[in-house]
């Protein structure tokens, strides 16, 4: 079957890694029709508007993306894209799959875990004002509604996935009212899906069980803030984010990406490494039901870096991004013939 994707090269490294890794979902033979869109700095340039309306209404028609990395113009005036992409699409959960890699310099060598971060609400809702001077106040939104909806993508995901467990990390011990309701809607999904195990964790403890023995965990679900924090804290257990992928998934589509930016310090010369991206790709094949070339995709990525033969300058090798792309076709290839 042939997809219809929308393509986001992005800004910075981003043209180099989605085109490696355009290449790279070609050659394990998946048939997709790009619609490329400029988002961000480019667009700006050509359209007056970072988020055109255009790749919107693309997304919209196709329902899944790539998105390389967006430089957000500093300045007043630009939403940032990733929020704008956000709130246009109710993009409501943020999805980060934690893996260790082979040959990755990290200090662990066995973490495999998934962090489902809930993206519309929390303190991300922006709503702060002066009460006096020298006093201002945070709200932080919680709704039974967005709750539900994120504890269930949490176990749907386990449940399609084989996931064995998903854990719940709060501070309802403070946050009585807040966390209590989060808290409250996830043992209310949980007991919807008795075959996966649940259970939760005070955030303060959860981050130092995360640096203590991050094998314990499987799935955790997280409100906005948390999971910011905790998906941050979760990709330097494995070797920073230029490895991570992530994807922000909605009812209306999905848009996955690397979680690093578009590093204008290595821009245009070639010489990214597009694994981060790759991995987004791989998670992105899965959404589209194209689980067999995700699996090769991923086999091969796996292969080239066990060998350590091709690697990119920040893992310590020399190879440019072309040709670590060229050295994961190659073993596509291989497996094919
Ligand atoms: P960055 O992630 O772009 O770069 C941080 C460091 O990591 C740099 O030294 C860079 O060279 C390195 N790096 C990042 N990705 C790499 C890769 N694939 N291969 C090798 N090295 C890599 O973070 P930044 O410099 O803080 O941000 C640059 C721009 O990116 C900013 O405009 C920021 O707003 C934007 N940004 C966009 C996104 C997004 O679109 N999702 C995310 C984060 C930052």
């Amino acid at each position: 079957m042939k997809h219809t994707i929308t393509l986001i090269p992005g800004d910075g490294i981003g043209p180099e890694v989605t085109s490696a890794v355009v290449r790279i979902i070609e050659a394990a033979g998946v048939e997709i029709e790009w619609e490329t869109h400029y988002a961000g700095a480019q667009a700006l340039a050509k359209f007056g508007d970072t988020l055109p309306k255009e790749l919107l209404e693309s997304i919209k028609r196709n329902r899944v993306a790539l998105k390389g990395p967006i430089t957000t113009p500093v300045g007043k005036g630009f939403t940032s894209v990733n929020v704008g992409l956000r709130k246009a699409l109710d993009l409501y959960a943020n999805l980060r799959p934690v893996k260790s890699l082979p040959n990755v310099p990290s200090r662990y060598s066995d973490v495999d875990l998934v962090v489902v971060r809930e993206n519309t609400e929390d303190l991300y809702s922006g709503l702060e004002h002066v009460v006096v001077p020298g006093v201002v106040e945070s709200l932080k939104i919680i709704t039974e509604r967005a709750s539900l909806r994120i504890a269930r993508f949490a176990f749907e995901y386990a449940r399609r996935e084989g996931r064995r467990k998903v854990t719940a990390v709060h501070k309802a011990n403070i946050m009585k009212l807040s966390d209590g309701l989060f808290l409250d809607c996830f043992h209310r999904v949980a007991a919807e899906y008795p075959e996966i195990e649940s259970d939760d964790r005070i955030v303060d403890n959860a981050c130092m069980q995360l640096v203590m023995r991050p094998e314990q965990f499987d799935v955790l679900l997280l409100e906005n803030l948390y999971g910011d924090i905790i998906s941050d804290l979760a990709a330097g257990l494995v070797g920073g984010l230029g490895i991570v992928p992530g994807a922000n998934i909605g009812e209306q589509g999905a848009v996955f990406e690397a979680v690093h930016g578009s590093a204008p310090d290595i821009a245009g010369r070639g010489i990214a490494n597009p694994t981060a991206l790759l991995q987004s790709g791989v998670l992105m094949l899965r959404y589209i039901n194209e689980r067999e070339a995700a699996d090769r995709i991923q086999k091969a990525l796996f292969d080239v870096l066990r060998e350590g033969k091709v690697r990119t300058r920040d893992i310590g090798g020399t190879a440019s991004t072309a040709e670590f792309a060229d050295a994961i076709i190659a073993k596509l290839n291989r497996e094919r013939s």
